[in-house]
């Protein structure tokens, strides 16, 4: 049963409510009134001398003409009184009007032979009875209309004396507080109502107000997600670039060697972190563009086995993916994505038997499944693993157990695409999570899917790239990196610098990378635009940065650029590189 303690704006507001339901009936009311009274002379005006009606009809049509006049008045500017005078001058008006019918019909029934007693009664009796009955909204006017007009004929016949009108008058003496009684439970039910419909309105307002405190609760994580991961993106691309630099290093002892491994463990493990976040955020943000299209499972399914084949095989597992001819409807990045961190689980939450990813058809719909015969997760924590940061039995958040984003990626992702991803496990005996993707409509022709697309890989050397990073550290280690790949490097910090650098030289470059936040006015977005206006529209080039947000993301995207986020493995680079010059695929977008 809800709280229905009301504050004084709500009491306001239903005493408000109160008259206005009564003033948009009231019309109706007062005219029918003003006709049956009409009605009633006439059936007896001749029985009857005038000056007993004359008057109290001249009254009540005076009474009535002024009720209409309010009533007209309030519809037009109820703010023009307050609440309470509409409220006090219907009450005045209902009592005259009762007063008007009491006096009249207790001086035709002096006149009167007994049927008609008994017809005027009647019809006062359903005036009264209709008035308390329509009038529930504000009791008041109806209350007094029925006191004073039913009042003065059962005083009238108490005084006649035999048994008929002493009979009648006692029954009028109870309907009259019946009549009031039951108006007031009409009227309490109404109120009741109104309550509600305040509380409800408060509910709502109040849940509006939740909703967008969550929703500024949540932007401002992202943004502190995108600003955070930003700031340490910058220095861990630097440090990364000067380990991979280290590793061609021909002196390195054996123990340095080792502690080289362990940095490298060290900052893999951060950038996993990074990459989580990254992906989460712009899951969140939807800075993710949905390319879907009609792709063969098995396809997938190669590439993924490939992939994880080394890892099951390290662990002593057994990696089975069962063949499946199944052509889906999908965004391909992000299905691999998804399956990418179920199979990856599945390897890592199992100590030994199997893992076997498959597909079943399932009411037009393709299945795809992942098996294993692992440690299981309890039945109070399913619901729980797909949020972020929630993993089970890991309170020492030991880094090789992971993160606790994979499953959230996995939510994220199946929701954006609009598959849903059930799970079913049994602790001890292993899990099964499902995918359900969409079975394409058109038959296709069998084609690569893009993951697997095979691109000419162009060679590096000699080629003259020109590096915009503002970052010192980044744009040393980048220069180093490159040039260690055999390619010729230019390097500024800004877009002016670069320009002027370019046109000294005069050399037409191969590539530009760039980074988006720069010295001076330009972003590298406009950078890269500028140069290409120079240089050659189809000059390749990188959107090499750390800036997550998605503004830059749907810039970069309109200006046609491939991204690749800091800090990233040189082999990603360098595969972003030759993918550019070669104009192969464009993984970079969603690295
Ligand atoms: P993590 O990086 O810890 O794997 P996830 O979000 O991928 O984070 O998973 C959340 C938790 O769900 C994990 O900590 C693990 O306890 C549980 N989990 C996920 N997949 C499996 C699985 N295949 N078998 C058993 N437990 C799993």
């Amino acid at each position: 049963m809800p709280d229905l303690e009301i504050t004084q704006d709500e009491s306001n507001a239903i005493q408000a409510e109160q008259v206005k339901a009564y003033y948009d009936d009231a019309n109706d009311l007062n005219i029918a009134g003003m006709i049956v009274f009409s009605l009633l002379i006439f059936v007896v005006y001749d029985a009857i001398p005038w000056w007993v009606w004359g008057p109290t009809l001249i009254f009540l049509v005076l009474t009535s003409l002024g009720r209409a006049y309010l009533i007209r008045q309030y519809h037009n500017t109820p703010a023009s009184h307050s609440i309470r005078f509409w409220m006090k001058s219907q009450a005045i008006g209902g009592g005259l009007a009762g007063l008007c019918w009491g006096i009249t019909v207790t001086a035709m029934l002096m006149y009167v032979p007994l049927t008609y007693q008994l017809f005027v009664l009647m019809v006062s009796v359903v005036v009264a009875a209709t008035s308390t009955s329509e009038g529930f909204s504000l009791v008041l006017p109806s209350r007094l209309f029925t006191v004073a007009s039913i009042g003065p004929i059962t005083l009238w016949l108490l005084t006649v004396g035999d048994r008929l009108h002493t009979v009648i008058a006692l029954m009028l003496l109870l309907f009259i507080p019946v009549t009031i009684v039951l108006g007031n439970k009409k009227n309490h039910i109404f109120l009741k109502a109104q309550r509600l419909r305040f509380k409800n309105e408060t509910l709502v307002k109040e849940l509006s107000r939740q909703h967008e405190l969550l929703e500024s609760a949540s932007q401002s994580k992202s943004r502190f997600l995108a600003a955070a991961s930003h700031d340490l993106r910058q220095p861990l691309a630097a440090l990364m670039i000067f380990l991979e630099q280290l590793e061609f290093e021909r002196q390195l002892s054996a123990s340095g060697k080792d502690v080289l491994e362990h940095a490298h463990q060290a900052t893999g493990s951060l950038c996993t972190l990074l990459d989580g976040l990254l992906d989460i955020s712009r899951l969140d943000g939807h800075a993710v563009r949905i390319k879907l299209k009609s792709f063969a499972i098995q396809n997938l399914f190669n590439e993924l086995e490939e992939e994880f084949r080394p890892i099951a095989r390290q662990k002593g597992l057994r990696l089975k993916f069962s063949p499946c001819s199944a052509i889906v409807e999908s965004d391909v990045i992000l299905l691999v994505q998804i399956l990418r961190n179920l199979i990856s689980n599945a390897l890592r939450y199992t100590p030994s038997g199997r893992v076997l990813v498959g597909c079943r058809h399932r009411h037009g719909m393709i299945v795809i499944e992942v098996h294993d015969t692992g440690i299981g997760i309890a039945e109070d924590q399913l619901p729980r693993v797909f949020e972020e940061f929630y993993q089970v039995d890991n309170q020492e958040r030991e880094r090789q157990r992971g993160l606790g984003l994979g499953l959230s990626i996995v939510d994220r992702a199946a929701r954006l695409l609009g598959h849903s991803v059930t799970l079913a496990s049994k602790p001890g005996k292993g899990s099964v999570f499902a995918v359900a993707v969409p079975q394409a409509k058109a038959a296709i022709i069998e084609e690569q899917t893009d993951t697997q697309q095979s691109h000419e890989v162009a060679g590096l050397d000699g080629r003259l790239i020109a590096i915009i990073e503002n970052e010192g550290s980044i744009r040393v280690g980048l220069q180093l990196l490159l040039q260690s790949w055999g390619c010729r490097v230019v390097v500024a910090d800004s877009a002016g610098t670069m320009i002027n650098q370019l046109d000294t030289g005069g050399e037409a470059v191969d590539m530009i990378i760039s980074d988006f936040g720069l010295r001076g006015t330009m972003n590298g977005v406009e950078a890269i635009a500028r140069i290409r206006q120079r240089w050659g529209a189809d000059l390749p080039a990188l959107l090499f940065t750390g800036n997550i947000s998605k503004e830059t993301y749907t810039l970069a995207m309109n200006a046609g650029l491939s991204v690749l986020y800091k800090p990233a493995k040189a082999v990603a680079l360098r595969e972003a590189i030759t993918t550019a010059l070669g104009g192969g695929k464009s993984h970079g977008e969603r690295a």
